[in-house]
């Protein structure tokens, strides 16, 4: 907590969230405290959190002692949650980030010295029973055990867009932005000329659609990002143009065949040998690559785009057939040797395992503490603020502990977290002010 404190100023930052309660008893900035460090400590339900809110450590811990008793109730937290001005709780994360880049955590950079975003759609949880005006619904078939449908049910989701840093260290959350209920699209022009009219957007948004707005807004408030790093959803021109037009190069991974311009690529490496051959001797693996630059052959996209293709044998399992990736590469990333843009493909994986992965067992991101469309927005908001702060604690100061739990990133912050648990209740009393 002095690291937080005294590095990324998280007291005030904390005291800048505000809500939409009329003079409430128990600020925003305090509930947002709260529900900070119940992300930190993994506290796994309100109902875990109430006996806290009234416990010593705890009040400490947010700065509601010695003048407090009672924080609130978790009424009160929830009630707070759902007036919460979102501007105002990501601001936090944003104000770590960019702390963290003035004292040069990235400058750096990974590979080629640039920075990269893997961006990709997360579902955090779904339910057949209830639902805010933020959910995306779909039609779910409940079978028997013969696996014949009885019937067909609404279920209820949410789905996010989501924007991870991503370097050979950490991945930090940048920026989430949920996918939209048709109800909540803004209207759409259908018809032209004097009969065009404004009408309702008929389906759920798309992820893409979600993706482009926050990755407009990431590059945005983070001018220093300089490519994103996306599944093969992301591979066509209108979303390339939009990062051209960012100024934001690319690797995408491409998966169909049919498709430009990886087709193109492949007819054209059809009789080729590998161009270049690289064998990782750390990692045991033989990497035959293919690199095709200058295509132009998709209509959607006006600059050129260069494909390539990597075969990744290991050589320890001989007998595993290798594992192939397309990548379409554009912008500044074109700089990248082609085993470079192979391992900034395949480190996109670090999305899911590191980032998806750990959030539902680890975070409790995947329960629902109170299901309304800011609620959850806030509160994923402050988990990640957590998420974020204990990464960097971890890996800027801590190395020598991470360096001894092993290689598992996921299970060196859950050992972390349970040694904090630990101390917290032994603590009697806290020396808070760290200045
Ligand atoms: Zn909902």
């Amino acid at each position: 907590m002095a690291y937080g404190r005294k590095v990324f100023d998280l007291r005030r930052r904390l005291a800048g969230v505000v809500d939409s309660r009329r003079a409430p008893q128990t600020s925003a900035a305090l509930v947002a405290a709260a529900v900070f460090y119940t992300g930190l400590l993994r506290i796994r339900s309100f109902n875990a959190l109430e006996p806290r809110l009234r416990e010593k450590p705890f009040l400490r811990l947010v700065g509601a002692a010695p003048e407090r008793e009672c924080l609130c109730s978790v009424d009160t937290v929830g009630r707070s949650l759902c007036g919460m001005d979102l501007d105002s709780v990501r601001a936090i994360v944003v104000a770590m980030l960019e702390k963290a880049e003035r004292n040069k955590v990235f400058r750096e950079g990974w590979y080629g010295a640039l920075r990269y975003v893997a961006i990709d759609g997360w579902e955090p949880f779904c339910s057949r029973h209830r639902r805010c005006p933020e959910c995306l619904v779909r039609r779910v078939r409940i079978k028997d055990k013969d696996g014949k449908t009885i019937k067909v049910v609404p279920e209820y989701y949410h789905r996010y867009a989501v924007a991870l840093l991503i370097d050979e260290r950490f991945d930090l959350v940048i920026d989430i932005e949920p996918v939209l209920p048709k109800d909540l699209r803004p209207l759409v022009v259908k018809g032209k000329g004097p009969t065009a009219r404004l009408v309702k957007a008929s389906l759920d948004e798309g992820e893409l659609t979600a993706a482009t707005r926050l990755i407009r807004r990431v590059k945005q408030t983070f001018g220093w990002i300089d490519v994103v790093v996306g599944d093969a959803l992301y591979a066509n021109g209108p979303f390339l143009t939009t990062l051209d037009s960012l100024g934001l190069g690319a690797v995408i991974i491409a998966h169909k065949e049919t498709d430009e311009p990886l087709r193109e690529a492949l007819h054209l490496w059809k009789d080729q040998a590998p161009h270049k051959i690289v064998e990782d001797e750390t990692a045991h693996e033989r990497m035959a690559l293919w690199d095709c630059r200058d295509l132009e052959t998709l209509s959607t996209y006006e600059g050129k785009i260069r494909c390539v293709r990597g075969t990744v044998t290991r050589l320890k399992r001989p007998d595993e057939p290798p594992s192939t990736w397309c990548m379409l590469v554009t912008g500044k990333a074109t700089r990248l040797a082609p085993e470079k843009v192979l391992a900034v493909a395949r480190a996109r994986w670090h999305i899911e395992n590191t980032g998806f992965h750990q959030w539902t067992t680890r975070w409790r991101l995947g329960h629902v503490f109170r299901h309304h469309p800011v609620a959850l927005r806030s509160l994923f908001w402050l988990f990640l603020a957590a998420y974020d702060l204990l990464t960097l604690f971890q890996y800027l100061q801590l190395r020598s502990y991470g360096r001894d739990c092993g290689k598992n990133v996921t299970r060196t912050i859950s050992r972390l977290i349970d040694e904090m648990l630990d101390e917290l209740a032994g603590w009697q009393r806290l020396a808070w002010d760290s200045s």
